[in-house]
C-alpha cells in the first residue's frame, strides 16, 4: 500500500514540476531575449514546496484516485491542493496559472488535474459509544443566540432529567467503556444528576478497566470550590463558554441581576485551584467580530493557566436557533476577520508561542498529517443524545429523535443518520475541500434545509474559509515548524 502511495506522490510531484517547466517556457518565449533576465528567471525556486509533514498518505482511503487539484490563491501564495490525497504543494505563480488553465480542460484531458473519484470506505455501523445527557434546558444566563432560550416554552419535557432516566441511559453503553457528556441548558443546575451518573458510572466500571470518561459543557458561573474538587476527583473534562472580555461577554451572555463575566472567571479560578484546566468555547454572532483581538485576549487567559485552549465559533454554525444566513457581504467580512486571526496566529507562532485554537489546529492537523475526514461526526451512530424526557436523538442539538429509552432505537428513524460518509452528500463530491471538511454538520443541513442531506450554504462557506487559512498558515510557517506544535 505504501508503495502505491509513494508512487502516487512522485507522480504528482512530477506533474507539478512538468507544469512549472512548461509554464516557465511559455513565460520565457514571451519576454525580451535578455540574457540577464533569463538567468534571473532560472534562479527562481522551481520546486513545489510540499506542505504536508507526511507523504505516506493514509491512501488506503483513496488508493486508486488520481489527483484532483484545486489551485488556491492564498493572499499572494499559490497552493495546489489535491482533494483526493490531501497533498498540498506551494508553487510559483506561473505553475498555479498553468494549473488553472488546465482545470478548464475536460476531465479526460490527460486526466491529471481534475478527476472525480469516489472512495469506498466501509460503513461502520456502531452501537452507541458516547452519550450526551441533556440534563436540563434551564439556564441562569440569557445568551442572545441560545437556541434553548428560543425554544417553545412548553414542550412537555421535565425541566430536569430525573436521575432514574439518566441511570437508565447508561444501559445503552452496556459492556463498553462509559463515555458521557453532560449538556443543557446549564448542566450544573442539575448537579445532583451529574453526581448520581458519575457515581453509577464508577460502580459499573470493573476494577482494572479504564475509568469512565465524563465531560461537562458549562457557563462556569455556578462552579463552587466543592464542585471543582468533585470534577477533579471524577476526572471530568470541562468546556467553559466564555465569549471574550467583559464588554463582549456581558452583552452576549447576560445573567439578569448579576455580573456573568465575573461569575465565569470565578468559575475558571475555582477550577484552576482544583487543578482542572478546561477548554474554552467562544461564540460570535456578528461576522465583523475582531477575531484576532479575541485570540489575543484568550491567549492571556491560557497563559494565566486558566484554560488549555479555545475554540471560537460563529453562531451561524453553532446553534439551532441561528438563522444560518450569511450574506455575501458578511461572508467577505468574516473571511477578512479569519485572515486577521490567521496573521495573528502566524505572528504568534514565530515568537515560539502557540495558542491552541481548535478551528485552525484541526484543519492544519488534517493537512499536515494527511488525515482524511471521512465524515463530520458520528451522530446517530456511535454518538447520541438522551433528552430529559428519555427520548433518544441523533445529535445533542435535538429535534432529531431516533428512539426512546422505553423502547430503544427505532432503526427506521435512525436510517437517515446511519450513513455519515462524506461521499453520500452528493454536492460534496465536487467540492475540493471534501476530505478536510468531512461533509459538514448534518444537523445544520436539517435545520437549514429540513433534510440531513440537504444544502447548507453558510456552513460550507465558513468551512472553506478555515481550510484556506490553514493552508495559508502552513505555507507561511512551513510543515516542519507546524509539526513542532501540532501533533
Ligand atoms: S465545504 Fe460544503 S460542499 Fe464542501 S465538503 Fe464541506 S459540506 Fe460538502
Ligand atoms: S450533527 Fe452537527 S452538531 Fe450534531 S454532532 Fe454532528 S457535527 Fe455536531
Amino acid at each position: 500500500m505504501l508503495k502505491i502511495n509513494e508512487e502516487r506522490f512522485r507522480r504528482f510531484i512530477r506533474k507539478a514540476r512538468a507544469a512549472i517547466r512548461r509554464a516557465d517556457k511559455t513565460d520565457m518565449r514571451g519576454c525580451a531575449p535578455c540574457k540577464k533576465k533569463l538567468l534571473e528567471r532560472m534562479k527562481r525556486p522551481k520546486l513545489p514546496r510540499v506542505l504536508n509533514a507526511e507523504v505516506a498518505f493514509h491512501c488506503r482511503t483513496t488508493p486508486t484516485a488520481r489527483p484532483q487539484v484545486a489551485d488556491l490563491d492564498l493572499y499572494g501564495r499559490h497552493v495546489l491542493f489535491d482533494a483526493n490525497s490531501l497533498l498540498a504543494v506551494e508553487v510559483p505563480e506561473s505553475a498555479a496559472r498553468y494549473a488553472r488553465e488546465r482545470r478548464a480542460a475536460p476531465p479526460q484531458a490527460n486526466g491529471a488535474l481534475w478527476c472525480h473519484h469516489q472512495p469506498q470506505w466501509p460503513l461502520i455501523q456502531s452501537p452507541p459509544l458516547k452519550l450526551v445527557l441533556n440534563v436540563t434546558d434551564r439556564c441562569n444566563l440569557a445568551c442572545r443566540y441560545c437556541w434553548v432560550r428560543n425554544a417553545p416554552p412548553d414542550d412537555g419535557k421535565p425541566p430536569t432529567m430525573p436521575i432514574k432516566t439518566a441511570i437508565r441511559a447508561l444501559d445503552l453503553l452496556k459492556g463498553r467503556q462509559i463515555n458521557v457528556s453532560f449538556f443543557g441548558g446549564e448542566p450544573l443546575l442539575a448537579w445532583d444528576v451529574l453526581e448520581a451518573v458519575a457515581e453509577e458510572a464508577r460502580k459499573r466500571t470493573p476494577e482494572g478497566q479504564p475509568r469512565p470518561r465524563l465531560h461537562v459543557t458549562t457557563n462556569a458561573t455556578l462552579i463552587t470550590a466543592t464542585m471543582a474538587a468533585k470534577i477533579k476527583q471524577r476526572g471530568m473534562s470541562v468546556l467553559v463558554s466564555l465569549d471574550g472580555p467583559y464588554k463582549v461577554h456581558e452583552v452576549q451572555r447576560p445573567w439578569p441581576g448579576h455580573n456573568s463575566y465575573a461569575a465565569t472567571l470565578g468559575g475558571l479560578i475555582a477550577l484552576n485551584s482544583a487543578g482542572v484546566r478546561p477548554y474554552l468555547r467562544a461564540t460570535f454572532d456578528d461576522p465583523d467580530t475582531d477575531l484576532a483581538g479575541l485570540l489575543e485576549y484568550f491567549s492571556e487567559i491560557v497563559e494565566a493557566g486558566l484554560a488549555s485552549g479555545v475554540s471560537i465559533e460563529p453562531a451561524v454554525l453553532s446553534e439551532g436557533c441561528a438563522t444560518g444566513v450569511l450574506t455575501a457581504e458578511g461572508a467577505d467580512t468574516l473571511a477578512r476577520r479569519y485572515h486577521d486571526a490567521a496573521e495573528w496566529y502566524v505572528a504568534r507562532a514565530r515568537t515560539g508561542k502557540v495558542l491552541d485554537f481548535a478551528p485552525f489546529r484541526k484543519m492544519i492537523q488534517r493537512i499536515l498529517y494527511t488525515r482524511h475526514a471521512k465524515s463530520e461526526c458520528g451522530a446517530g451512530q456511535g454518538y447520541m443524545m438522551i433528552d430529559a424526557d428519555g427520548s433518544i436523538h441523533a445529535c445533542h442539538k435535538g429535534g432529531c429523535e431516533i428512539g426512546h429509552l422505553d423502547y430503544g432505537i427505532d432503526e427506521s428513524r435512525r436510517a437517515a443518520w446511519s450513513d455519515n460518509r462524506v461521499y453520500h452528500q452528493r454536492k460534496c463530491m465536487t467540492c475540493w475541500a471534501r476530505y478536510l471538511c468531512g461533509g459538514g454538520c448534518r444537523h445544520h443541513r436539517l435545520t437549514l434545509s429540513g433534510d440531513v442531506r440537504g444544502e447548507a450554504e453558510a456552513p460550507c462557506r465558513i468551512k472553506k474559509m478555515l481550510i484556506r487559512e490553514a493552508l495559508w498558515i502552513l505555507a507561511e510557517l512551513g510543515p516542519e515548524r507546524c509539526k513542532a506544535f501540532i501533533r
